[in-house]
């Protein structure tokens, strides 16, 4: 019988997730509030985790509006406002941030995550490790402290300092770069037009977005430094870093294990999956022992797949890798099309391409009508424009009209690509 990822999990969470149920109906009126609604009248009604996929889900959304009927932490905040020891915040939609309070329990909680993610591949004392992350506000910076937990050397940069970065493995041979998987293309991009060596490189550890487990984009990234790519995936409302891939690249380990319990649902209908191997559905999170802003059962839209199975490290930690976020799905005919699985498409045509790409809908919103302008940077004529819109139909069954411009037009970022521009749409 093959053992189920579900079956080893370990009685503290039970009881974590009990007692934090408790504290939800005490201290979050909130989650009161909508579980009372949904039926559940107490933490005894509402059962154990094996009960859990009969509560509601939170959404995103919900949090936004908690936050706005109920400023500044929101009424799904459990703790006061001078309980919180750090508070992070999110850029929100119509400018007004999103808040994420943390206690001084959660951050060591939240240390003790990212430290086993960026663990996972090896991180020796003194081993030099030059980081990208920028010290507030957003979640990433909370891996800051994780790093120094990890007693390597650590060279901190921050975002939005190419130079400094360039410099840095001139004069210090760092052993590993931490940024995200577009800031490094464009590192790679930048040190080669410079001629500065990044042999000293072993590893480059990328976060923050997609790219990283795509294979193409991957090996690009591989060959441009000369070492091994390794991806970390957290999500700001849950944990920082909270998957983190083993030397043997099979997909992130999850490193939540007691603090946070792990779901897969269908997206569309929020039907549970089974965590087994080559599973594909969203991430559903549960908080077993966050103080500050606990959420019980939120949708993360990150689109996975999953594996349960032993890793070849000897971990039976669940290991997952990242197809694209249901936030950036467009629908074309009834296809459903994730613009990362387009640009790993795209990817196969280096090194005619770059791998940079932009997908251009023509209508605002999810549903879009064939064909789907897509955007390529490459050196090349109409001939590999048809032959890239071949792949993509043969792959991904959508029609696309692939516009080739020249390589480095598209705009790069220093933290996340953006792989959708609706600038066109009507
Ligand atoms: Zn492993």
């Amino acid at each position: 019988m093959v053992r189920m990822w579900e079956d080893l999990r370990p009685m503290s969470s039970e009881r974590a997730y009990r007692e934090q149920l408790a504290r939800l109906y005490e201290r979050s009126a909130f989650y009161r509030d909508k579980l009372r609604a949904a039926g559940f009248a107490d933490a005894a009604a509402a059962g154990g985790l094996d009960d859990i996929a009969k509560l509601p889900f939170t959404e995103k959304d919900e949090l936004r509006q908690s936050q706005a009927a109920t400023p500044p932490l929101g009424s799904h905040a459990a703790v006061a406002l001078n309980e919180a020891a750090r508070i992070y915040s999110t850029s929100g939609t119509s400018g007004v941030p999103l808040y994420i309070p943390l206690t001084r329990r959660d951050l060591d909680d939240w240390c003790e995550i990212a430290v086993r993610s960026y663990s996972r591949s090896g991180a020796k004392k003194g081993e030099r490790w030059v980081t990208t992350y920028n010290a507030g506000p957003f979640v990433a910076a909370a891996a800051l402290s994780a790093f120094d937990a990890l007693g390597v050397t650590h060279i901190p940069v921050g975002t939005g300092h190419t130079e400094k970065i360039l410099a840095a493995l001139r004069s210090l041979a760092p052993q590993v770069l931490v940024c995200t998987p577009s800031y490094a293309l464009h590192i790679a991009e930048q040190a080669a037009a410079k001629g500065i060596p990044t042999d000293s490189l072993q590893r480059i550890m990328v976060a923050g977005e997609p790219g990283g487990g795509e294979e193409t984009f991957r090996r690009k990234l591989e060959t441009a430094f000369g070492a091994k790519v390794y991806e970390v995936m957290g999500i700001g409302d849950i944990a920082a870093s909270l998957w983190g891939e083993c030397e043997h690249q099979a997909g992130m380990h999850f490193s939540g294990e007691g603090f946070i319990h792990v779901e897969l649902v269908d997206p569309a209908t929020g039907h549970p999956k089974k965590l087994a191997d080559g599973e594909t559905g969203e991430l559903v999170y549960t908080h077993l022992r966050r103080e500050a802003a606990p959420l019980l059962r939120f949708r993360s839209r990150d689109h996975v797949v999953v594996w349960s199975s032993r890793c070849a490290c000897g971990s039976q930690a669940l290991r997952t890798r990242c197809i694209g976020r249901t936030d950036d799905m467009l629908i074309v005919r009834g296809v459903n099309v994730f613009p990362a699985a387009v640009r790993e498409v795209v990817a196969r045509f280096q090194p005619r391409v770059t791998g940079a790409i932009q997908i251009r809908p023509r209508q605002r919103g999810v549903k879009q009508d064939p064909p789907l302008a897509v955007v390529v940077e490459a050196d090349g004529d109409g001939a590999l424009a048809g032959e890239i819109g071949k792949a993509i139909r043969d792959a991904l069954v959508f029609t696309p009209e692939v516009r080739l411009v020249k390589p480095q037009s598209l705009p790069r970022s220093e933290y996340k690509s953006k792989l959708v521009d609706f600038s066109e749409a009507t």
